[in-house]
């Protein structure tokens, strides 16, 4: 496998006013072609600024985002985003939110048919089939998330950037997503990284669980988790070897967090 996606030590300073924000901290790190890669790491680590560097939504610092190789320059046309916040259009109904990526640019090509087949195909697969013509403030948190997945999908990106997608919802729901979010990924050989700061869920889905530290965001740990697939999310807690993945990772957080309170 060869990346797809890669951190060149990479650093980020905000800038508010008089003060600075150290964000990110030489982070070097791959993301392979076909993998899914979780982010963990606690609120206000740099996740997102991560993602939305991958997206060429913004510069680095010092250091490169490179995209097949090639250093980011702008906004990268291959990935898609699934934002922390909501963003669907609320004056847009459910197939003309998802039909927006394909509305925009010239990025996919497609007759008016072709178009609606996507739509519709990409809604029935987050198991939004019926609900086409609802409008966001309509549905529930969950499908407000299926909604912005489809969404993501329809144009059928390279990599998909999930930033905390199930971090507002109950247990329960949050697991039914997973396992849904599994079943559309897996087998697509597209590229998934996912962040989250919720370990179980991470070491659940992902082929490698990066760990990072409390800001400034640097690498802490990186695992391969080598549970097999199909996973079933429900159970795969309870699967030998997952404590030993969560213990490892948990320490490499919680050491982080001990060394945070002592300076
Ligand atoms: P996370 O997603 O891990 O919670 P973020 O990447 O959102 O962390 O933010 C990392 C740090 O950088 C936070 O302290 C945040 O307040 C700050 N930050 C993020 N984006 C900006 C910005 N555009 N301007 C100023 N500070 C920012
Ligand atoms: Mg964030």
């Amino acid at each position: 496998m060869a990346p797809i996606l890669e951190y060149r030590d990479l650093s980020k300073i905000f800038f508010k006013g008089n003060q600075q924000v150290h964000a990110l901290d030489h982070v070097t790190a791959e993301v392979q072609e076909g993998e899914l890669l979780a982010i963990v790491g606690p609120s206000g680590c740099g996740k997102s600024t991560l993602l939305n560097l991958s997206a060429g939504l913004m510069e680095p610092g010092t250091g490169d985002v490179l995209y097949r190789g090639r250093p980011l320059t702008g906004v990268n046309t291959q990935v898609s985003y699934v934002t922390q916040k909501d963003n669907l259009l609320p004056w847009r109904t459910v197939e003309d939110n998802v039909a927006l990526p394909l509305q925009l640019g010239d990025r996919v090509r497609l007759s008016k048919d072709e178009r609606r087949e996507r739509v519709t195909r990409h809604i029935e697969l987050v198991g939004l089939g019926g609900f086409e013509k609802h409008y966001p403030s309509e549905l529930s948190g969950g499908m407000r998330k299926r909604a912005q997945l489809a969404r993501s999908l329809v144009y059928e990106p390279e990599v998909l950037l999930m930033d905390e997608p199930f971090g507002a919802l109950d247990a329960q729901l949050k697991l039914v997503l997973q396992a849904e979010l599994l079943r559309t990924w897996e087998g697509t050989g597209r590229t998934l990284v996912f962040v989250t700061h919720d370990l179980t869920e991470a070491i659940s889905i992902a082929d490698r669980v990066i760990v990072m530290s409390s800001r400034p965001g640097r690498i802490q740990a990186i695992e391969h988790i080598d549970l097999p697939r199909p996973r079933d999310v429900f159970g795969i807690r309870f699967a030998p070897g997952f404590g030993d993945y969560f213990e490892r990772l948990w320490s490499a957080l919680r050491e982080d967090i001990r060394h945070g309170q002592e300076v």
